[in-house]
């Protein structure tokens, strides 16, 4: 099964990037080109029947299959970075963490508004991330349409603050 063999090579980094904090590493999953090819697979199947416009993808490991599942699916992908590092004109959404706040941005060009978009990131924590995502596409017109991850933590029951935007939540690994 995908999942118990995702499982097998996601590693755990005790203590990253913080003490106390058990960091999943999803870098040994890009060593294997055919475990990568079927993430998407399983990805693409979870979503048959949604209409999509666009992939958006959060920097930055939200990039790694963003990017490939927006290529497979035949659709653009928009790229969400941290504050600063997109060229173009941007518009911006803040949001908080443990300590402090962070701030997102996206291209004002990136899509039409009412495309439907889904929302690509490897992992679910607490939300905050997506949710200020989800926000940030909305001010530009986008329909979100679903959410996918690589890895849930389950345990933060987070699933919950996304279903205000949409009900299509999507993680291959719990
Ligand atoms: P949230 O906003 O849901 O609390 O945190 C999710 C964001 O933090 C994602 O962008 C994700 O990349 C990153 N993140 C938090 N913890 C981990 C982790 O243990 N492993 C990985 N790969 N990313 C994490």
């Amino acid at each position: 099964m995908l999942e118990e063999r995702l499982k097998s090579v996601i590693r755990d980094i005790p203590d990253f990037p913080q003490r106390g904090i058990v960091f999943k590493d999803i870098t040994p999953i890009l060593k294997d080109q055919q475990l990568c090819s079927e993430i998407v697979d399983q990805l693409v199947a979870h979503l048959q029947g949604t209409k999509i416009d666009a992939i958006a993808g959060i920097e930055s490991r939200g990039f790694l299959f963003g990017m490939l599942l927006a290529n497979r699916l035949n659709i653009p992908f928009i790229p969400i970075r941290k504050q600063g590092k997109l060229p173009f004109k941007t518009i911006s959404e803040s949001y908080k963490l443990e300590y402090g706040q962070a701030t997102i941005e996206v291209h004002e060009d990136a899509f039409a508004p009412g495309s439907k978009v889904l929302i690509h990131d490897d992992l679910l924590a607490t939300g905050g991330t997506v949710v200020a995502a989800s926000k940030l596409l909305e001010k530009l017109g986008a329909d979100i349409v679903g959410y996918t991850f690589i890895i849930s933590l389950d345990f933060l029951q987070s699933q919950g603050r996304l279903t205000r935007f949409t009900d299509r939540v999507i993680s291959l690994v719990r």
